[in-house]
């Protein structure tokens, strides 16, 4: 089956054209991203999101079907993240995703963009369930237990920050400019790791809950006392800031894998990675480390396939599709959408 995937949750306007789910193949993969849009401003602005993915979406769903050469009959079903999201460029997918299905008369079906997330690594490697998933993003940092399509536990999450709003924070506060994940990656290559003391916070705790506004606020305070800081200090304090995520990351992964040996003994552990922050090679490093000491595969899907895009929308459309029954014309945009509560399929209230 071949299906139309969109995607406007959050700062990227994407449309892509996947087929599978035998022999998986992505024909086509357009992502735009604002944030030149939003770069002035230091992070995303909502109402300019909505309005930025209104103008574009049309031509980037064109370029999509041309790119994959399909035409209208080519396609079997029209898949968009339905939440969670910023409630504006939720709308602007998923109601455009209706005017196609309606006018193409395809199915719809609305995709959780977790979910979409949760899934990408099977379109990409070959990976049966279960397996654990770390979603670390700009908006989500979350241990998942992906048990089947639409059967998902949270095992973790952070209790404030989300580690890219981390990264986005600390990048604004130290004057690097958004987004703030690749700045401060930058500016730690050169610098010393040893120089600042910063805290690993919830460690000393069990379970598998993260915490990272303590340790944006040490950063800060740190900062302050040093005020005006010049270059060699951002830097030192950048490589202090993400060896310290990292080692929360890792130390929380190896409890995850500990966690996951546990419920499914004698079953190869498998981590896999999702998101923007995947894209840090500390982080990557860190987990690669953790996951082989661990002897568990590690999984990270391509970088393109971590950030937010639609091919992993449409390929969630597809093992969704393949469970059966597709959502109708009522189907609600949820800006709440906590993904242990997909397993029905069924859009209800959102929470
Ligand atoms: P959502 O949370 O809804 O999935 P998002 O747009 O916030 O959406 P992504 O597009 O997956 O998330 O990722 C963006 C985030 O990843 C930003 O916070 C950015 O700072 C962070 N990021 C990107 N590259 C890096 C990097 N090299 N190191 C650390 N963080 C990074
Ligand atoms: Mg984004
Ligand atoms: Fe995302």
């Amino acid at each position: 089956m071949t299906v139309l995937g969109i995607e406007t949750s959050c700062d990227e306007t994407a449309a892509a054209i996947v087929r599978g789910p035998a022999n998986a193949e992505i024909l086509s993969n357009v992502v735009r991203s604002q944030i030149d849009e939003h770069t002035e401003f230091g992070g995303v602005v909502p109402e300019i999101a909505a309005r930025a993915h209104i103008e574009v979406l049309d031509r980037i769903v064109d370029e999509a079907m041309k790119d994959a050469g399909c035409g209208w009959d080519d396609i079997d079903a029209v898949a968009a993240t339905a939440g969670p999201g910023l409630i504006g460029g939720v709308i602007v997918g998923l109601m455009t995703a209706k005017a196609i299905a309606m006018a193409a008369g395809k199915p719809l079906v609305a995709v959780n963009h977790l979910e979409g997330h949760a899934l990408t690594a099977r379109l990409t490697d070959d990976l049966e369930f279960p397996f654990l998933l770390l979603l670390v993003s700009g908006g989500h940092s979350q241990f998942l237990l992906v048990k089947g399509v639409g059967d998902y536990e949270r095992l973790g999450t952070t209790i404030d920050d989300a580690i890219g709003e981390a990264f986005d924070k600390t990048a604004k506060l130290l004057g690097l400019p958004y987004p703030g994940g690749p700045a401060v990656e930058r500016m730690a290559a050169q610098g010393d790791v040893s120089r600042f003391k910063l805290p690993r916070p919830l460690l000393d705790r069990p379970g598998l809950d993260m915490s990272f506004a303590g340790l944006k606020t040490a950063l800060r305070t740190q900062a302050k006392k040093l005020e005006p800081i010049d270059d060699q200090t951002v830097a030192d304090l950048c490589a202090g800031f993400q060896r310290a995520v990292a080692d929360v990351l890792a130390s929380r992964t190896k409890s995850a894998l500990a966690l996951f040996e546990d419920r499914f003994p004698g079953r190869p552990p498998v981590v896999v990675v999702a998101g923007g922050v995947a894209a840090n090679k500390e982080i990557r490093s860190a987990l690669t480390s953790t996951a082989s000491e661990a002897n568990a595969r590690f999984v990270a899907p391509p970088l393109q396939l971590c950030t937010d895009n639609a091919a992993m929308i449409a390929w969630a459309g597809i093992e969704k599709m393949r469970l059966g029954p597709v959502d109708d014309m009522a189907t609600s945009p949820r800006p709440r959408w906590p993904l242990d509560q997909t397993a029905s399929g069924v859009l209800g209230s959102g929470k």
